[in-house]
């Protein structure tokens, strides 16, 4: 008997895998640093024993889209909310990728949009930006010249940190491919493109909980499309996909708003205070960031200053395969982001 075959070319991709090390500084995965506001726990606990878990939750999760639908100005019908926001890329991508179909990029991005749309079986079409990775009106020419059924722009962007020109998201709106934002960072800086939902009915806007409303453990993410678009996403969501405790915790989250985002202030103090400290450090080039994390090029080998990172107990991002020679830093609280100064100070040549 044989071993059986996977589809051709799974074998040659990696598990997603960012290194769960137990230090005690943690910068690698752009969390927020700070616990859930007071009272959030309470309220989760006091809800989550009001849910009959022996039902299936509300299939179309109704409370929760209202209540997000109620936030944006938007009517319910144009909001759809899964798993984390990858959940939410992957479903689109099922829904408009597909064998045959293109998915452009601007590259360096994150990672999981170029990996989602290979699992929808999509071909993809990689446009290169370079520092400071601004997408310019020609790169998104060349991205559309692609004639793409989905185009992806994140703003800001992950790793490079910065918000991508409004006009640009806006040209790319004005194709007939699905236009993709990814704001998974937009509470911390740049401008939503939300304005464009109700002339441009190919955008789809996708958020997150796990960054500014601290809350990666319940994988929340959400859109904000078309009612059409949300339509397609139902024909190829999961039966009962978004379980009624992670539909909880989205609603308290969202009853602690104000509270949870009140701390965006100290986060965006401290991602400017690592990159006035990386800025003035001889031989490191740090790059302007809108987002909760800072990318920097260390001098010498950024595997092996890392590696020297982690031995002084503060873990950041390797992200040096997909901007050469750099490393990524997520802003932590100011005691964090303190050790991690000094760490780095230590390392460097
Ligand atoms: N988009 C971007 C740009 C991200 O950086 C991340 C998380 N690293 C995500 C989406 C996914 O977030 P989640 O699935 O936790 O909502």
């Amino acid at each position: 008997m044989n071993a059986p075959e996977p589809r051709p070319g799974l074998r040659d991709v990696e598990p997603y895998q960012a290194p769960q090390l137990d230090v005690p500084v943690r910068l690698n995965t752009n969390e927020c640093p700070f616990p859930l506001p007071d009272g959030f726990m309470d309220d989760l606990i006091e809800q989550v024993r009001r849910i009959p878990l022996n039902r299936y939750p509300d299939r179309e999760a109704l409370r929760l889209r209202k209540l997000l639908a109620e936030m944006s100005n938007i009517p319910v019908e144009g909001v759809w909310a899964a798993n984390g926001s990858n959940e939410v890329i992957s479903q689109l991508l099922l829904a408009y990728g597909g064998p045959g179909r293109r998915v452009a990029l601007f590259e360096p991005t994150y990672a999981l949009h170029s990996r989602l749309a290979w699992l929808a079986y999509s071909e993809t079409v990689e446009i290169a930006v370079e520092p400071p990775f601004v997408i310019t009106s020609d790169l998104a020419g060349q991205a559309l010249a692609a004639e793409p059924n989905v185009v992806f722009v994140c703003s800001p962007n992950n790793p490079t940190g910065n918000a991508q020109p409004p006009e640009i998201v806006e040209e790319l709106a004005r194709s007939n491919a699905l236009v993709i934002v990814d704001e998974a960072y937009i509470e911390f800086g740049g401008k939503s493109a939300t304005g464009l939902l109700q002339s441009h009915p190919n955008v789809v806007i996708v958020r997150t909980f796990s960054k500014a409303f601290a809350l990666a453990g319940a994988r929340l993410g959400y859109c904000l499309a078309s009612p059409e678009i949300v339509d397609d996403l139902r024909r190829v969501r999961l039966p009962y996909h978004l379980s009624s405790l992670t539909q909880a915790a989205g609603l308290v989250a969202l009853k602690h708003a104000e509270d949870a985002l009140a701390i965006l202030d100290a986060v965006r103090r401290e991602r400017d205070r690592i990159l006035e400290a990386l800025g003035r450090m001889k031989g490191v080039v740090a790059y302007p960031s809108d987002a909760n994390f800072v990318l920097f090029r260390p001098p010498g080998e950024a595997k092996a200053v890392w590696n020297a990172l982690l031995e002084k107990g503060v873990l950041v991002r390797d992200v040096s395969d997909i901007v050469e020679g750099c490393l990524r830093v997520t802003a932590g609280t100011t005691p964090e982001v303190d050790r991690f100064l000094s760490a780095f100070q230590e390392v460097l040549p």
